[in-house]
């Protein structure tokens, strides 16, 4: 059967988004459809909302969603009706990268992620009768029912404050994986993290779990940089003015092991490689559009310096999501500290509250 759901469905570049009574599809034999419960908003999110096209739209956005599941298809093995999951992000699972292990290269990333149908063009949303775009990152998170992949779905502990772990299914997992997968730091070396909304407040998090020090956090809000310490960062710098690689220099006695760069504006990405020991690894983790030039000192990066790009954390959602869970359980990876909820009808102001910075992660929640 057929399910109604509410959602917010953008309908015209820029917003708002409209919240409307939709028709989700039943699951296909490959697929499962989910109750969601809460659902991150992304800087992901707000770009499409920024930039939409008349191709795209309408659209149903959002791929940071936890819920239930509420039916399965015929062909699913593994999960069942009333389980507690997390999505992630989309992959088709045969690619050769696939194959590989490293799913967030899928040869079909962009069209699985960005597309807004399934692969092969269909939707399983409707509103007023007329097809709506969605299957964003698989999921279209901002709707209280989704029809998705078991491939985005990673089951988690009933026990768990299901309402909030959406954003391990995107920002956490991006922040905190650049550190723990793309860097992997030894104990004791130093980093850096340029921006610390939620991915640069989670490879704080990360950094501390892996034990290194100094943990330096940059950012010019002084709300962040106090979270910051709070969570793990050693010192906390205001980039305002010119000095603040010399003083990264300083602290670290000649330059930082690592950086990460969560913002990708070309001045921010050379200062994290800039900021950079003998050898050393920036990951730059922040998008800024496809068209993004940056220039830097080729005669710096030759000795021994990496520039490295990260996408969703280089992380296989179904082993690190519950490798999040268990740092969070044994309180080493306190992300409820980043996030505000709102209720679905007020995701406008969600998205108005992130924009302006004034929460760190908005979560939108359906209710029980
Ligand atoms: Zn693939
Ligand atoms: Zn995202």
């Amino acid at each position: 059967m057929a399910i109604t759901a509410t959602a917010a469905v953008l309908r015209a570049k820029g917003g708002p988004l409209s919240v409307e009574d939709t028709v989700v599809e039943d699951p296909r034999p490959d697929e499962v459809r989910v109750r969601l419960v809460g659902s991150g908003v992304c800087h992901t999110d707000l770009g499409v909302v920024a930039t939409a096209v008349p191709e795209q739209l309408p659209i149903i956005l959002g791929h940071e969603g936890s819920g239930v599941v509420e039916s399965i298809g015929g062909d699913v093995t593994g999960l069942a009706p009333g389980d507690h999951v997390v999505l992630s992000y989309a992959y088709c699972g045969e690619c050769d990268n696939c194959r590989c292990g490293v799913q967030m290269h899928c040869r079909s990333f962009m069209g699985l992620n960005f597309g807004g149908a399934r692969a092969d063009g269909s939707t399983a949303y409707r509103a007023g009768g007329d097809e709506v775009h969605g299957h964003f990152f698989g999921q279209s998170s901002w709707s209280q029912y989704v029809v998705t992949s078991p491939r985005n779905v990673v089951k988690v502990d009933p026990s768990l404050p299901l309402e909030i772990l959406g954003p391990l299914g995107c920002g956490i997992q991006t922040g905190a994986g650049a550190v723990l997968n793309t860097l992997d730091p030894r104990a004791g070396s130093s980093l850096a993290v340029f921006a610390t909304g939620s991915v640069g407040l989670s490879a704080v998090m990360a950094a501390k779990v892996a034990g290194c020090g100094p943990v330096i956090a940059v950012d010019p809000d002084p709300r962040r940089r106090a979270l910051a310490l709070e969570l793990g960062a050693t010192h906390a710098l205001d980039p305002s003015g010119e000095g603040v690689v010399e003083e990264i220099n300083d602290i670290t006695k000649g330059g930082a092991d690592y950086s990460v760069d969560c913002l990708g504006l070309p001045s921010v990405v050379r200062r994290a490689l800039e900021c950079l020991a003998s050898p050393g690894v920036c990951a730059s983790v922040g998008f800024q559009g496809v068209d993004n030039d940056i220039s830097f000192n080729q005669g710096h990066l030759l000795f021994g310096r990496t520039l490295v790009g990260v996408i969703e954390g280089d992380a296989d959602p179904h082993a690190f999501i519950p490798r999040l869970l268990d740092l969070f359980q044994a309180g080493r990876l306190p992300f409820d500290r980043l996030i505000q909820t709102f209720p679905i009808v007020k995701i406008n102001d969600a998205v108005e509250a992130a924009q302006q910075g004034q929460v760190v992660k908005a979560v939108v929640t359906f209710g029980d």
